[in-house]
């Protein structure tokens, strides 16, 4: 069985829905655990009306809440012609909506909306979506069931942001399971779960990649599509190289160093569940479903040289201290990172010698006095080459390397560092100056 997961950008209209109708209708016989998020935008305007419930601005209140059920309705409107069908999903819409607004009303009267409240109040969108789908690929024939994912993942009551309980939700699954038997699809939802006393939880904004990998990994899954709205993991940010391709394999730890460089992939943590237990996840785009992705893998097993992305990271700041005494480097070290931590800085990198120390911060510093000492800053740019064994061949090493040489001195840029953090990440640390050419030197020349 596959997990598909769809983003809220990818059921976000009537147009969308049958799109990922379409997408389903290919998968001739494949068993298919349908993931969806609520429709774009949906879940910002249940906290929206939270709060304006909670405001008691019943005005504003009201004006959302018809928003909200205008929005599902029109769907079923543009997309639903069977009649009976059609009466079925607007009663479902029409119910889910009346609910959300009783419990509003409950909300302005105690003035207070705590988080387990919060947490029923975003299942709506989930629940809308959801329900909606379902009947759509009713229509079109699918052999499709709607499941409550409330009843299978199953967390503490952290709500907001609750954990899942493992073992319980594998148990809760093998009976969803079942389902198979009798359906191709059952479609769900993303980012709510239940605790304990069966209360709404939720796994935190975002979390409905959470969700697949969850339910992946307790049915053990073939394989786990995020579907969105991009054509996977790219080779940089398209905002600033517009040749930037799609990744066609990578390994887990390659999208973790991506991301904590400051690429916009998928939060790496949300699929792990998944890649613990081997199972790959793939990055696809709903509105061109032809693009083979990105497959992410927990090992690749090659020996090849390759580079995959270029993640720039502008403005840092660079801290460049020369030891007097070469005894005391561990000293000024240790006071260094004690004031960035205690700051709430990020550190990015640093290397040091009894000699001298260079740090690397995210975001811009002011020059920092420990011990009556001033360390002055300059800002720079961190370029992070990210790939595939750079260290293994010394001849394909020595090939990049001299690819980075000649985009800097054709930039006129000035290189403060270079350093490989591992295997498969190099670091360059440029100054300040326009970087944009680089880049795009460098991504031609590398991928
Ligand atoms: N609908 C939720 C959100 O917007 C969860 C998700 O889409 O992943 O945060
Ligand atoms: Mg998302």
């Amino acid at each position: 069985m596959y997990v598909l997961k769809f983003g809220g950008s990818s059921v976000a209209d009537s147009k969308c829905m049958l799109n990922v109708v379409d997408i389903l209708r290919k998968r001739n016989n494949e068993k298919i655990l349908l993931v969806l998020s609520a429709c774009q935008g949906i879940t910002n305007k249940l906290e929206q009306v939270s709060s304006e419930a909670l405001n008691n601005n019943k005005e504003n209140s009201k004006i959302l809440c018809d928003e909200i059920r205008s929005l599902h309705l029109n769907i079923i409107n543009y997309t639903l012609k069977n009649s009976r069908i059609k009466r079925n999903a607007c009663y479902k819409v029409n119910t889910l909506c009346d609910e959300l607004e009783n419990l509003l009303v409950g909300v302005s009267l105690l003035k207070e909306l705590i988080p387990q409240v919060m947490d029923r109040i975003y299942a709506f969108g989930e629940c809308l979506s959801t329900n909606i789908f379902y009947y759509i690929a009713l229509e079109h024939g699918l052999k499709i069931i709607w499941k409550d994912a409330r009843n299978f993942i199953k967390t503490d009551s952290n709500f907001l942001s609750a954990n899942i309980l493992e073992q319980q939700t594998k148990e809760h699954c093998k009976e969803l399971y079942k389902e198979f038997n009798n359906y191709d699809i059952i479609v769900t939802q993303g980012f709510i779960g239940s605790d304990e006393f069966g209360h709404t939880t939720t796994l935190g904004r975002g979390g409905s990649d959470l969700s697949a990998a969850v339910f992946g990994n307790a049915m053990s899954a073939e394989c786990i599509e995020i579907w969105t709205d991009v054509n996977g993991v790219l080779s940089a940010d398209p905002r600033l190289i517009s040749e930037a391709k799609s990744i066609p394999v990578m390994r887990y730890t390659t999208v973790k160093e991506m991301a904590f460089w400051g690429a916009k992939v998928l939060h790496p943590k949300t699929i792990l569940p998944a890649i613990k237990n081997n199972i790959p996840v793939k990055i696809l785009n709903s509105f061109e479903p032809e693009n083979q992705g990105t497959i992410i893998e927990s090992e690749l097993y090659s020996n090849s040289t390759s580079v995959h992305s270029i993640v720039v990271k502008q403005k840092c700041s660079m801290l460049s201290i020369a030891i007097d005494e070469s005894s005391k480097y561990i000293e000024v070290l240790t006071s260094v990172i004690k004031y960035l931590s205690e700051n709430d800085f990020h550190l990015l990198y640093s290397v040091y010698s009894n000699q001298s120390i260079s740090l690397i911060v995210d975001g811009e510093l002011n020059d920092v006095i420990i011990d009556n000492k001033t360390i002055y800053r300059s800002i720079v740019n961190a370029i992070c080459i990210v790939g595939e064994n750079f260290t293994n061949n010394i001849e394909e090493f020595s090939k990049i390397t001299n690819s980075i040489n000649y985009c800097l001195i054709n930039n006129h840029s000035k290189l403060l560092g270079m350093h490989i953090i591992s295997k498969h990440t190099i670091l360059l640390i440029i100054d300040s100056s326009n970087i944009n050419m680089l880049v795009k030197d460098i991504h031609q020349k590398l991928i």
